[in-house]
């Protein structure tokens, strides 16, 4: 997968090259580049900003450099150009599979107010946020999305792991993992992962995720479908929880 990050301040991106990304890019699997939009800019001062039309605070990106940088770069080529915007869809694991799908990513980043609309109207698919909240720049927007999707590309992640199996993948949060020592500070490894009985164990695991993501994420159970076990598994795990906040309480 090519992925070209359009942005100001692209030594953001050194860590980017490093660690299984790195190792990926060396492998031929990624090719990740980092492209200066003020290297775009016709201004004198190779201005990549301005003042907003109707007055407020701070900054605009101009539309020039981005419209040029993005039409440099994708050629006539089909590419996927997105916006890190706290206005767009919010990222998910469903969001990063589907971007995985992709041969090529253009990742604008913003700065200040954010970036003149006609740029977004003329040369962007989607805006994507990283969550509820307001970053300086898109820079960072655009390290957890190549983060997210690249892992899912094959040959990226080592022979040993898998993204399957991972939480969201599922639907439901990941169970607890444990590793050697057996003991640690009094806590033991539970019982079942030391048996052999890899059925016990998937079942354990299985039983495991489906609490976690009652206790702390509810809602991601009720776009799943289950079986008549299963369901009755999780219907007596809230009765429990109901049980126990009414004791505490909580419930009233
Ligand atoms: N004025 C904008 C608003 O209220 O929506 C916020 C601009 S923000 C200070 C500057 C840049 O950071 C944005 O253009 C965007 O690229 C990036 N950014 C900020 N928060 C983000 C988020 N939650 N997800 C993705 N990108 C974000």
């Amino acid at each position: 997968m090519k992925i070209t990050i359009l942005t100001t301040f692209p030594e953001m991106f050194t860590p980017l090259h490093t660690s299984m990304l790195g190792r990926a890019e060396k492998a031929g699997i990624l090719d990740i580049r980092e492209v200066d939009i003020r290297a775009y800019s016709k201004n004198k001062h190779h201005n990549t900003d301005d003042a907003p039309f109707g007055g407020g605070a701070g900054m605009v990106m101009l539309a020039q450099p981005i419209v040029d940088a993005i039409r440099d770069v994708q050629g006539d080529r089909k590419v996927r150009r997105i916006y890190l915007s706290p206005r767009g869809e919010t990222l998910t694991q469903k969001k990063a599979e589907q971007l995985a799908k992709e041969d090529e990513l253009i990742l604008l980043c913003g700065h200040y107010e954010g970036v003149d609309q006609r740029a977004i109207d003329l040369c962007i698919d989607e805006e994507i946020s990283i969550g509820d909240y307001v970053l300086t720049g898109g820079e960072l927007g655009a390290l957890v999305i190549i983060d997210a999707v690249a892992r899912l590309i094959p040959g990226v992640l080592g022979s040993g792991e898998s993204p399957l199996d991972e939480s969201f993948s599922s639907g439901l949060l990941e169970y607890p993992q444990y590793t050697r020592p057996r003991e640690f500070e009094g806590r033991e490894v539970p019982e079942v992962l030391l048996s052999g009985n890899h059925a016990q164990i998937q079942r354990w695991r299985r039983e495991q995720a489906l609490a976690i993501t009652l206790a702390r994420r509810p809602e991601l159970l009720e776009s799943m479908e289950f079986g008549k076990k299963e369901r009755a598994y999780i219907e007596s795990l809230a009765a429990v929880e109901e049980k126990f906040l009414e004791a505490d309480g909580t419930n009233e």
